[in-house]
């Protein structure tokens, strides 16, 4: 049967143009991979409280995301994070509390008369996917400030341009990046970010149930396998459509597939999140009531803990000694074998957990989630690619590949797609 437009991939992106799409009066097919829908955005039931495992922090200046949370009803339950529990370590094994970090006053002050630039600062204050990978605004801020972090604050700021979440983990230590915002208030104030206490998934359970009120077809376990012209060959048999909307992650497989000039792909971190029990509360400057520490990557570390969340104090008191890991995954360095082995795995949280907590014993992991594809780190010259594409053929392409990875730019790109097809 031929559709009128298919949307590949049930994540944010997918979600927000399916539901754009609907709005204006079109018949909406959505084919997802797994069982489930919202992708990168995932709550999960611990011990009967819900625990996101993949994006959770709504930023001050997610347009998108805000609106939406308004449309949708959901947004008497948003809550502000408590920053002032979130330690970053700055130095080896220094746990620093948000509010006590700061930029030297020279950077600030230099940062500050550079952004007043007023051609800089629209740029900087309306980020949008045009400016992705600009190299003026770094270059800009990179002759402003002191070069002592080997450029790290040039890499960010082509990220702060983008309305920024995080940066693919490889290239930044993330603990540099927070402070900065802070001190510049670049779009906003850091300190009014937001989450859901009850999981991030009452927004996806919102737009889903919208989405299938306003009558979208949704076809779950179903991959696409393979691309030919506007037929999609998929693990559910075959569908073809006048618009395809393709909101799945652009690994190369499926990139070169679609066309031969996104053979590339775009390459992708691996990551495990998981719930890890504890014989006793882990203490960070001796103290039980932080939020979480990022634990800045290191050059040679196969993996490392990147933030680690205190649930106690994050969810109200409940799952007392259990913490969140996001453990990195570089697939080029780490035995696969053993490391996608829970014991393995396990291994490796504790070692680092010694190390954050050297007096909390890790018991075991109680639930885990293997992102294969978590941060996209894509190139300037394959977002320019993608861009080219867009719209030729009865091909549209949505995802956080296409910005800075975050849940905004994912429902941002979602919309974009849908809005070029109406
Ligand atoms: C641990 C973690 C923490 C994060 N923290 C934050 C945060 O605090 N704030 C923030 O803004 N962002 C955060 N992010 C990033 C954010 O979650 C993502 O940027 C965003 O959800 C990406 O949405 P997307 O729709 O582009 O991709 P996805 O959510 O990955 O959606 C793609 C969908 O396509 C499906 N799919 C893939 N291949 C196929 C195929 N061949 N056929 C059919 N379907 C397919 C997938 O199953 C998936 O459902 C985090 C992510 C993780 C994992």
């Amino acid at each position: 049967m031929n559709r009128d437009i298919i949307v590949v991939g049930g994540g944010l992106a997918g979600l927000a143009s399916a539901y754009t799409l609907l709005k204006a009066g079109k018949k909406v097919t959505i084919i997802e991979r797994e069982s489930y829908l919202g992708g990168r955005v995932r709550t999960i039931d611990v011990k009967g409280r819900p625990v996101d495992f993949g994006g959770f922090i709504i930023y001050p200046w997610y347009r998108e995301y805000h609106r939406l949370i308004k449309e949708l009803g959901v947004r008497e339950k948003l809550e502000r994070i408590p920053l002032h529990d979130v330690l970053y370590e700055l130095e080896d094994r220094v746990y620093t509390p948000f509010n006590k970090v700061k930029l030297p006053f020279t950077d600030t002050a230099k940062l500050w008369y550079t952004l007043g630039v007023p051609s800089l600062r629209v740029k900087l204050e309306r980020p949008n996917l045009e400016t992705f990978g600009d190299e003026t605004v770094s270059e800009t801020v990179r002759a402003a400030i002191r070069d002592e972090y080997e450029g790290l604050y040039e890499k960010f700021i082509d990220i702060v341009a983008q309305g920024y979440c995080y940066a693919p983990v490889t290239q930044f230590r993330t603990a540099f990046m927070l402070p900065m915002m802070k001190e510049t208030n670049v779009h906003g104030d850091i300190r009014s970010s937001f989450y859901f206490p009850n999981g991030n998934g009452i927004f996806i359970d919102a737009l889903v149930k919208k989405i299938t009120a306003l009558g979208a077809e949704i076809y779950l376990n179903t991959t696409l396998e393979r691309v030919e012209g506007r037929t999609l060959h998929t693990s559910n048999g075959d569908f073809s459509a006048d618009h395809i909307v393709f909101a799945q992650q652009l690994a190369s497989e499926i990139a070169s597939s679609i066309n031969p000039a996104l053979a590339e792909g775009i390459a992708y971190t691996h990551f495990y999140s998981a719930v890890v029990e504890h014989a006793t509360d882990p203490q960070v400057n001796g103290n039980d009531h932080w939020g979480s520490v990022f634990y800045a990557p290191q050059k040679h570390m196969p993996y490392q803990v990147l933030t680690s969340i205190h649930l106690a104090d994050l969810y109200h008191g409940a799952l007392k000694n259990y913490i969140l890991y996001n453990v990195k995954v570089d697939d080029a360095l780490v035995d696969p074998c053993t490391m996608l082995s829970q014991d393995g795995l396990f291994a490796q949280i504790s070692d680092q957990c010694a190390k954050l907590f050297p007096d909390a014993k890790p018991l075991r992991i109680v639930e885990m989630v293997n992102w294969k594809q978590l941060m996209p780190i894509s190139t300037v010259e394959i977002v320019k690619k993608v861009r080219e594409l867009q719209g030729q053929n009865g091909y549209f392409f949505a995802g956080d590949y296409l910005g800075s990875p975050s849940m905004e730019t994912a429902l941002r790109t979602g919309i974009l797609a849908a809005n070029a097809i109406k």
